[in-house]
């Protein structure tokens, strides 16, 4: 894009704007029908390259959707979807209920602190969720 004085305009926005976005997918029925086979209800879930959303996106889920799409970047598919199981059965098995073993999952954890946190996608550091492993301990 060009601004008035001719110069190239910074795509990329605090919010993380211009980077790589998933195609967004929203009304769409496929969260629910994902729900019968997940321990927690989901509202939008990310496969790369799509976002679905079961109504309409909002900001924060799109952040959101956005940090989970850099966490599939940096795993691959199957990596991503070995390792968020693995980590929530993980949970599970610590004590936790469904819930909290959903949110101290450190994927899932990662996305629920950062969603509203604007400018986190351009300066979050590649592996971020790393961080949150063993986030919860219980007892
Ligand atoms: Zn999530």
């Amino acid at each position: 894009m060009q601004t008035e004085d001719g110069s190239a305009r910074d795509q990329r926005g605090a919010s993380g704007e211009g980077m790589l976005r998933p195609i967004y997918i929203q009304n769409s029925r496929l969260p629910g029908i994902l729900s019968l086979f997940t321990p927690v209800r989901l509202w939008s879930f990310t496969i790369p390259p799509f976002t679905f959303c079961e109504e309409t996106l909002d900001d924060a889920t799109i952040q959101h959707e956005m940090i989970h799409m850099r966490q599939w970047l940096e795993l691959g598919i199957v990596g991503f979807v070995l390792l968020y199981s693995g980590l929530w059965a993980l949970n599970v098995l610590r004590g936790m209920n469904k819930y909290e073993a959903y949110f101290y999952n450190p994927m899932e954890h990662e996305a629920c602190i950062h969603e509203s946190d604007a400018g986190y996608l351009v300066s979050r550091p590649a592996w971020a969720w790393l961080k949150y492993l063993g986030g919860k301990r219980n007892g």
